[in-house]
């Protein structure tokens, strides 16, 4: 089934500029800005610029060059941001995908949590 990307979710808005974002480090093909809602001392959202619903997608259909360039910019900014579990502490990744995760916002992102101990990596569920 070919992927649906909406370009009225707001990540898209912040790609053009339409939302303002505190943004962390831009690249060619990758923008990483501070969530709006922290849930952690460190909590970083890490967007492709192109339009990918989720990791599935960004998997299947993104370019070499966005992949790699996606993969080299989360993993530097651990260490600019103070968390990489070398020195830093560690952090968490999260990449909701879908409905059974909750995902809010249909364009990829990968969450960066860090900066306190987080925890279980799931809370326990009723079932
Ligand atoms: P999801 O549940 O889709 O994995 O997470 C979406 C995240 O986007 C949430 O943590 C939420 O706080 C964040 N978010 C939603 N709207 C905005 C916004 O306008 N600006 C920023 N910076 N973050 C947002």
């Amino acid at each position: 089934m070919p992927y649906e990307y909406d370009d009225q979710n707001v990540f898209a808005k912040i790609l053009r500029g339409d939302i303002p974002n505190k943004t962390v480090v831009e690249t060619e093909h990758t923008l990483a800005f501070h969530d709006i809602n922290a849930q952690a001392p460190v909590h970083v959202l890490v967007i492709p610029k192109g339009a990918y619903v989720n990791y599935d997608h960004f998997g299947a259909e993104a370019t070499a060059a966005e992949i790699t360039d996606f993969t080299r910019t989360l993993a530097k900014l651990t260490a600019d941001l103070g968390v990489a579990p070398d020195g830093g502490g560690g952090y968490r990744l999260i990449a909701n995908s879908g409905e059974a995760a909750i995902q809010e916002v249909p364009h990829m992102h990968v969450h960066i949590l860090g900066g306190r101990p987080l925890g279980a990596i799931l809370a326990r569920a009723a079932s």
